[in-house]
């Protein structure tokens, strides 16, 4: 049996080896050292902001966001129903209330339409999330925010270096949210960040994450914070591995075309994520949707059985049992989690790995239509 290709894994070497090093030989491994402040400052340099500030998770720099944008009791956040429940958990950690709208058929990411009819007077924000790699179609939701006075917070935990027409997703809204765990497209283990142009906003963050604690007085906390600092560690991964993003990305990109070419035959059976003409996709997860839903779990244990790990798309969180309540029919979303499938896009693959898993994925349509 060969062994299992997995869905995702990280991408480490000798220069995140070292840097760790670093930082256990400096004794600065808490939430204090050199790594923290330079990853920050090379992020934000990177997707092209003036602030990054860094959290100890995705998930904490989402509820980071909506916490130092105000978010409280009564508001209403807009989020795209089929995504991950991190999105709607950071919401509800305000005391909010999470809005859950359709996405788009073929990005697979929130639709203009339905957040613009989600709008009510209690809505504060809307929650953008890049899906897999795919940016949001940032204008149209740029444009509602501004006609409605809404925040908006991008989720790019999926996303780095994804492109909106020329510009990195991250830097378009009031806030971009990024998640560092292992799968993800660069990885500090477990990590997060936050991206602003708001210097006001990159402060109060900065303030929130460290307990609330005064820039200026010790021990003196302005309001009831929260402890979400990266530490150091984390950081000196970080750095060394955005020296790789571009390189990953690249790789990403070139794995789906592998994907593509293979699976053109299977055109009327299946489809692979889309890249529309505003966006670079950056294909964190190559990902195929099949027409008939009653075949998914099936051709997934196929691939199971054939040493290839998948996964099926995200449940639409308002089908999960915390958020069963504000269940509403969003049907695109439904279509697409009944029959999406995550297939290996880990950045070790070789392009024989990806033969190897499309001559399966053929075989067992192959069988199917016997
Ligand atoms: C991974 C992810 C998060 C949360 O990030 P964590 O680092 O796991 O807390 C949030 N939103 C989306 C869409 C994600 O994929």
């Amino acid at each position: 049996m060969p062994k299992k290709i997995l869905v995702a894994e990280p991408f480490l070497g000798k220069e995140e080896l070292n840097n760790i090093k670093k930082a256990i030989v400096s004794g600065w491994i808490s939430s204090k050292g050199e790594f923290i402040e330079k990853f920050e400052s090379e992020f934000a340099k990177y997707i092209g902001v003036k602030y990054a500030v860094s959290t100890m998770n995705g998930t904490a720099a989402l509820h980071l966001a909506l916490a130092a944008l105000g978010l409280k009791k009564k508001d209403e956040v807009i989020v795209p129903d089929l995504t991950y429940i991190a999105t709607a958990n950071a919401v509800l950690y305000t005391g909010a209330k999470p809005i859950f709208v359709d996405v788009e058929k073929d990005t697979w990411c929130v639709n203009p339409i339905a957040v613009e009819k989600a709008v009510t007077a209690r809505t504060k924000a809307i929650i953008p999330v890049h899906l897999y790699g795919h940016p949001a179609d940032m204008d149209a939701i740029l444009r509602i925010s501004r006609k409605h006075g809404l925040y908006v917070i991008e989720d790019a935990a999926e996303a780095h270096g994804a492109e909106y027409q020329k510009r990195k997703v991250g830097s378009l809204g009031d806030a971009g949210a990024f998640s560092f765990y292992a799968n993800k497209i660069i990885t500090t283990g477990e990590g997060g960040i936050i991206t602003t142009n708001n210097k006001k906003l990159a402060d109060n963050l900065k303030m929130l994450r460290n307990q609330g604690n005064s820039f200026s007085k010790r021990y003196w906390h302005e309001v009831v914070g929260y402890n979400y600092r990266m530490t150091n560690l984390q950081a000196a991964v970080g750095v060394a591995q955005l020296k790789k993003i571009d390189f990953l990305i690249d790789k990403k990109r070139k794995i789906f075309d592998w994907y593509r070419e293979n699976l053109e035959e299977l055109n009327g059976v299946l489809s692979l994520n889309q890249e529309k003409k505003f966006a670079k996709n950056v294909y964190w997860m190559t990902s195929i949707v099949l027409n008939d839903d009653s075949l998914k779990d099936k051709l997934m244990d196929y691939l199971d059985k054939k040493s290839i790990e998948t996964r099926p798309f995200f449940y639409p969180v308002d089908e999960l049992p915390p958020y069963k309540k504000n269940k509403i029919n969003n049907p695109i979303s439904d279509f697409l989690a009944k029959r999406g499938i995550n297939l290996p896009s880990g950045t070790r693959l070789e392009k024989k790995d990806v033969d190897y898993i499309c001559r399966q994925i053929k075989s067992f349509f192959a069988v199917q239509q016997k």
